[in-house]
Order: C-alpha cells, then sequence, then structure tokens
C-alpha cells in the first residue's frame, strides 16, 4: 500500500491567510480518522531549511505520495522543484491544496477531498 503523507505550512504561523484555522486541529482530526500515513507542520516550507527537510524527508522509499496542504498549488510545484528533483521524488506524487483564508473544518474537508480522491491542484 502506498505511503502517504501530509505536510502542513501557514506561512511561519504570522500570516493573517491562516488566522480563521487551528492548524494543529486540522492536522489532528486528519491523524484521527487515519487517512495519511504522517501529518507534520512545517513553519516555512518554501525556505532554504524548507528545502532541505522536503529533500532531506523524501530521499529513499518512504513517501510513495505526498500532499501538502498550504498556498497555491501551482506556486507550490514551482518552489519545491528544486527540492523534489533532489531527492528523486517524481512531481507527479506531489499533491497540493491551497487551505488559506479557510477555517479549521473547511480546511480538513479540502484536504479530506484531496486525499481521499488523490485529486491534485498542482496539475
Ligand atoms: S510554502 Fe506557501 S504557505 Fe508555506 S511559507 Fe511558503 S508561501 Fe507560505
Amino acid at each position: 500500500m502506498a505511503n502517504k503523507g501530509l505536510l502542513m505550512c501557514v506561512c511561519q504561523g504570522n500570516c493573517p491567510s491562516f488566522q480563521q484555522m487551528n492548524i494543529f486541529d486540522v492536522g489532528n482530526a486528519i491523524r484521527r480518522e487515519k487517512l495519511i500515513d504522517y501529518v507534520a507542520i512545517h513553519p516555512q516550507l518554501c525556505s532554504t531549511d524548507g528545502d532541505r527537510f522536503l529533500s532531506t524527508l523524501l530521499k529513499g522509499e518512504g513517501t510513495d505520495e505526498l500532499h501538502i496542504a498550504a498556498c497555491d498549488p501551482i506556486m507550490q510545484v514551482k518552489m519545491f522543484r528544486d527540492a523534489l528533483e533532489s531527492a528523486g521524488f517524481d512531481k507527479a506524487h506531489l499533491h497540493g491544496v491551497d487551505i488559506r483564508n479557510m477555517t479549521t473544518d473547511q480546511a480538513v474537508d479540502a484536504i479530506k477531498t484531496m486525499v481521499g480522491t488523490g485529486k491534485t491542484e498542482n496539475k
């Protein structure tokens, strides 16, 4: 069975676009339903250390499908391209969803839709 991960990023936690949600409650809701194999929050995935985090995480065979709940999925592909390439991770297995300006419940629903359907907004 494919190993699925979920990363959430909320622009260091102080961006107005993420103030309506509790990101820990979002992650817990997804964990409790066992929809994915692991959940993590990164403070700023598009930073240099975010790149290092992604490439370190994705090296090897530990993750088959990576889901990222953060900002615009098209921008995600552009911002994370170098890290994915460095890890040898095919971007076809990256699934992104934009959770900006959502409440906790709305973000949970958006992530569940992405994970459940495999629908990718970044293609
Ligand atoms: S990846 Fe997106 S959500 Fe995360 S810090 Fe960068 S712009 Fe903000």
